[in-house]
């Protein structure tokens, strides 16, 4: 089978959504950009399916000029515009997982930008993590809105719906994913004390820069 290795990896990662409770049974979904046939493109999980009954053959190939695939006994993700745009608009994108996580959940529905209350906001690239505006799922509305909320950031929130979190490989936007939800579970303990106090631009760029050389494996 062709990308046998890759279609593991996402098999992988979509049983920790369950077992982490990340976005578990059947929400969320994840890709991995590849090739197939010499086609660029990205591998994504099947609409629908529960992660525990997945096997390699159920995971989709979809070429980045493709729309979505109706031959195929699996139909791709029905979140397969976003996941095509972000591999369009970000080359430094080479894996991405959507989650339901249950904070990010929560202050999605409030629709609004995370401030840094939390120096480790940085970690999706800025001072800020944005708020994607709500579209019904799978429309290409949700997709402009996904790709405006991600501008020169790695990760986001999707108003009324969960999360998205991409990175250079899956293993680091899985982690990318749990620290959103980390921060949003911070977020919502430090408002029931009421207003947290905000970090100052200054601040934020002195972590920012700091953040360049943090990660180390
Ligand atoms: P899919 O099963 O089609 O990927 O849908 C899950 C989801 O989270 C939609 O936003
Ligand atoms: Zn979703």
């Amino acid at each position: 089978m062709k990308n046998l290795d890759q279609r593991n990896q996402i098999i992988e990662y979509s049983l920790k959504l369950n077992s982490t409770n990340l976005s578990p049974l059947r929400s969320g979904n994840i890709s991995l950009r590849g090739k197939e046939d010499n086609k660029e493109g990205y591998l994504i999980t099947p609409s629908g399916k529960k992660y525990e009954t997945l096997k390699p053959e159920d995971i989709v190939f979809m070429g980045l000029n493709e729309e979505k695939k109706n031959d195929s006994a699996n139909k791709p993700s029905s979140e397969w515009r976003f996941h095509r745009d972000i591999y369009l608009n970000k080359k430094e994108a080479h894996a991405i997982v959507h989650a339901h996580s249950p904070h990010a959940t929560a202050v999605s529905s409030h629709g609004k930008t995370i401030p840094p209350f939390h120096y480790m906001i940085a970690l999706a690239g800025g001072d800020d993590i944005k708020c994607a505006e709500y579209a019904t799922f799978g429309t290409e509305e949700l997709s402009n809105n996904v790709i405006k909320a991600l501008e020169n950031r790695s990760a986001c929130l999707m108003s009324n719906h969960g999360q998205v979190a991409f990175g250079k490989n899956l293993e680091d936007a899985f982690e990318l994913a749990q620290e959103i939800e980390n921060i949003c579970h911070q977020y919502t303990i430090a408002l029931k004390l009421g207003q947290p106090k905000i970090l100052s631009f200054e601040e934020m760029k002195k972590v920012l820069d700091k953040a360049k050389n943090y990660k180390k494996g």
